[in-house]
């Protein structure tokens, strides 16, 4: 078996110039969080509030912590104070949640909008049109505390590759097509897709930031 740092190192050196890695660390012990710390990596992904929450209170507070999970309403504000991304906004309400557990602690935090590519019914996420309905509300104009930097997606839980890179070629035209939005609260740069399985796919189809878990950490039981 390959160690957390050597995985990581193998990995990054695939990884063109352009693409951002999170670590996603879910379920693993801070020990092994520490050693891919100790091999460079700054940001980590996890996908419970109050799991993140532990580990940001421990850790070294140099790191970047992203949200890759479903959140939910009442847990944002354990996590408003030093969360640095949230990928998985999927509705406008948890987005003006965001944004005034953003404004106690004088802060701006970055959300992606999850856009639904995936023909699974378990997967959430918004239809485009969603998210160009929520860029065109004057609500979302008044919302000073938070920044939309892009979009995010899961392809379906599948061996067909055909259909996955369908699915990312959909996330990939969304983010195209919202891009030439112009607003305050909108800086797109952030194509969020790709796991282990099938991050070299999503990096062909546009994306820019890979959420990698088990190659890096191994299986999580
Ligand atoms: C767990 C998880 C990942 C990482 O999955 P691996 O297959 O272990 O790389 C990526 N994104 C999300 C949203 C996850 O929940």
């Amino acid at each position: 078996m390959t160690s957390i740092s050597e995985n990581l190192k193998n990995i990054k050196s695939t990884l063109p110039e352009q693409v951002t890695l999170v670590a996603v660390s879910k379920t693993k012990p801070v020990s092994d969080l520490m050693e891919a710390y100790e091999a460079g990596q700054r940001i980590f992904g996890e996908n419970k509030i109050q799991e993140m929450a532990e580990k940001h209170e421990i850790m070294p507070k140099d790191i970047e912590w992203h949200m890759i999970g479903h959140v939910q309403r009442n847990k944002v504000k354990y996590m408003a104070e030093f969360v640095s991304l949230i990928h998985g906004v999927d509705n406008f309400k948890l987005l003006k949640e965001i944004n005034k557990q953003a404004e106690k602690h004088e802060r701006t935090i970055n959300c992606l909008l999850q856009i639904k590519i995936a023909s699974e019914d378990s997967k959430f996420g918004m239809t485009l049109s969603d998210a160009e309905a929520i860029f065109q509300s004057e609500d979302f104009s008044s919302l000073k505390n938070i920044k939309v930097t892009g979009v995010m997606g899961m392809a379906t839980f599948t061996e067909n590759e055909a259909q996955i890179k369908n699915e990312f070629n959909s996330l990939k035209s969304a983010f195209d097509s919202l891009k030439n939005i112009e607003h305050p609260n909108f800086k797109p740069e952030t194509i969020s897709m790709g796991m282990s399985g099938d991050y070299k796919l999503a990096i062909a189809c546009g994306s820019t930031m890979v959420r990698v878990g088990s190659s890096i950490f191994g299986h999580r039981s």
